[in-house]
């Protein structure tokens, strides 16, 4: 049996005039986050954990920001598609860990929820999935609230 394990990172500023979805949950805020598809940095990281682990490319080469058919897409579809490349290469997902940093809004009620979006979507348990929330303790752009960074791991299992 071999284990892989893979690494992701995203970001995105504040500012676009649509709700937060973090994992595909909607989370009361100000303003979303700005990008392509609906901004949702913590479905990109998870992916790009994902894709790394399989070693088969990135978030950015499968869905190009320049392709219109990605264009305001639900993240957790994406995330499905990787799903399922990650189980045509032979391999099984063991767990994902991710750590979501933003100086607000409070991100701890909704982690439960986020978790099992993330359960859900990958085809695995809760137990697998872990989500955890961090202020920057106001330093630099992410601690003034101006945008919001995730990073991502996951190991993967194969024959
Ligand atoms: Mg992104």
């Amino acid at each position: 049996m071999t284990s892989r394990v893979g690494f992701g990172y995203d970001s995105h500023t504040f500012g676009a005039r649509r709700p937060l979805r973090l994992a595909g949950v909607e989370i009361p805020h100000e303003s979303g986050l700005t990008g392509h598809s609906d901004g949702d940095a913590l479905a990109h990281a998870v992916t790009d954990a994902l894709l790394g682990a399989a070693a088969l490319g990135d978030i950015g080469q499968l869905f190009p920001d320049t392709d219109p058919r990605w264009q305001g897409a639900d993240s957790l579809a994406l995330l499905a598609d990787v799903r399922q490349r990650v189980r045509a290469a032979g391999l099984r997902i063991v767990n994902v860990d991710a750590t979501v940093i933003t100086q607000r809004p409070k991100l701890a009620p909704h982690v439960p929820t986020m978790r099992a979006r993330l359960a859900e979507t990958l085809g695995i348990a809760l137990a697998q999935v872990s989500v955890k929330a961090k202020t920057n303790e106001g330093m630099d752009a992410v601690g003034r609230g101006e945008g919001l960074q995730v990073f991502a791991v996951a190991a993967l299992a194969g024959e």
